[in-house]
């Protein structure tokens, strides 16, 4: 069998969705997966670029925003490719200030979002209750971003794994031992955990936050997450329609009932959720959304974030080796899926993608190059 022109490591969503958007442009492709679940397997899947953004991090909100507009288009092939729905529904957020220390903080975040050109007045907890009637009466206000949207990150990969299975991608459950490079350096392949050899035109890194056993270039480390699934008894109304997030905590309700509360960001790598991580999250939680205390508790899961230094993505090629990156979505990676492998899928074909200029894998060595 001929040598595949991409081999991708990884199936999380970043290496699944490059996978299948590289063979739907008719590249062959072999994807690598261990059959590990993958960090977006516990994932929220709010896709909240407005909610998400950070002091300093204008670079990567503005990526965040793009991959928000390409979610509509993104998940309406998936579904047509894969038969598959992966659950987008623009739903909306609500930013509440839950106790009275967290008004400070939304208060600072609409101001922040006012600065980007996005304006969400202040709104009293009264006005809140009537829109969102599970509220507590301790809600003393809060911002409302009608369009941000969620996806269901378990739908997603199964979506996903279909969509590749149609297009041909060849998925090997295995896993990447170590990368095969030629007598130049360049990466030509990968030597397989499970003893075999294969080689390809170029080489994908989209293992997450294990990127970088196999490739010192993005120091990556795991960040833990711990997040909670609840369950309404069926045909009862949800504590709330939209994501309602404090500065603390997230509730995700979903259509067929699910919801998802989260998460905790914890520098630590065994993905073990404990007993105090489900105690802050609830306790957080309740103070938003009192109602919560009586839905079925189904699962207490944890997962590892890939995180690089400054909290952005790499994504792009190695000019020294040819290795091509896809890592480093941290809290966002389900909202940059979308954006990370269409630029794959460029990148592999020879194209630039120049909005990912500002994510280049090798500024950690620039940063770390002596002074002159
Ligand atoms: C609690 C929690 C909540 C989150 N909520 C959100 C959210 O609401 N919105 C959002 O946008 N993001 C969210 N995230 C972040 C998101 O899940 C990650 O950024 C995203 O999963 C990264 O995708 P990835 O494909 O790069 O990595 P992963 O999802 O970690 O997948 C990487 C895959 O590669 C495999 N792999 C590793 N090494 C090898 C190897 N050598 N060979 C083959 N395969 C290998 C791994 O086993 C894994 O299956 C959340 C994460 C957590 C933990």
């Amino acid at each position: 069998m001929a040598a595949p022109d991409l081999i991708v490591i990884g199936a999380g969503p970043w290496g699944l969705a490059a996978a299948w958007r590289a063979a739907a442009r008719g590249a062959r492709v072999t994807l690598l997966d261990d059959r590990r679940r993958p960090a977006a397997w516990v994932a929220a899947g709010m896709l909240g670029p407005w909610s998400e953004a950070a002091d300093g991090e204008d670079d990567l909100h503005r990526l965040q925003v793009t991959a928000a507009g390409r979610w509509p288009a993104f998940a309406a092939e998936l579904q047509r490719a894969s038969g598959v729905d992966p659950g987008y529904l623009v739903g909306g957020t609500v930013m509440v200030a839950a106790r009275p220390e967290d008004i400070g903080s939304v208060r600072h975040h609409m101001e922040r979002l006012r600065r980007l050109g996005h304006d969400a007045p202040w709104t009293p907890g009264s006005a809140l209750r009537e829109q969102e009637p599970g509220l507590a009466p301790g809600v003393a206000g809060g911002i409302v971003l009608e369009d941000e949207a969620q996806v269901d990150p378990r739908r997603l990969l199964a979506a996903l794994h279909a969509a590749c299975r149609a297009a041909g991608v060849d998925v090997r459950a295995d896993a990447a031992g170590s990368l095969r490079r030629d007598g130049g350096g360049r990466v030509n392949g990968v030597a397989l955990a499970s003893g075999g050899k294969l080689r390809g035109a170029r080489v994908v890194l989209a293992a997450g936050h294990s990127a970088s056993r196999l490739s010192g270039r993005v120091p990556l480390r795991p960040v833990l997450g711990q997040a909670l699934r609840l369950r309404l008894p069926r045909d009862a109304r949800p504590p709330a329609r939209r994501v309602v997030r404090t500065p603390s905590a997230y509730v995700v309700p979903r259509p067929g009932g699910e919801l998802v509360v989260g998460a905790t960001v914890e520098e630590r790598s065994d993905a073990a959720p404990t007993a105090g991580g489900a105690h802050e999250l609830l306790d957080d939680a309740l103070a938003a959304l009192p109602d919560l205390r009586e839905l079925e508790l189904v699962e207490v899961a944890a997962g590892l974030r890939p995180a690089t230094p400054d909290g952005a993505p790499a994504i792009g090629v190695d000019p020294d080796d040819g290795l091509l990156w896809a890592v480093g979505g941290y809290r966002h990676g389900i909202l940059l899926a979308p954006v990370a492998a269409e630029a794959v899928a460029e990148l592999a074909a020879g194209d630039p993608a120049p909005e990912l200029a500002a994510f280049s894998p090798t500024r950690f060595a620039a940063q770390e190059a002596p002074c002159a």
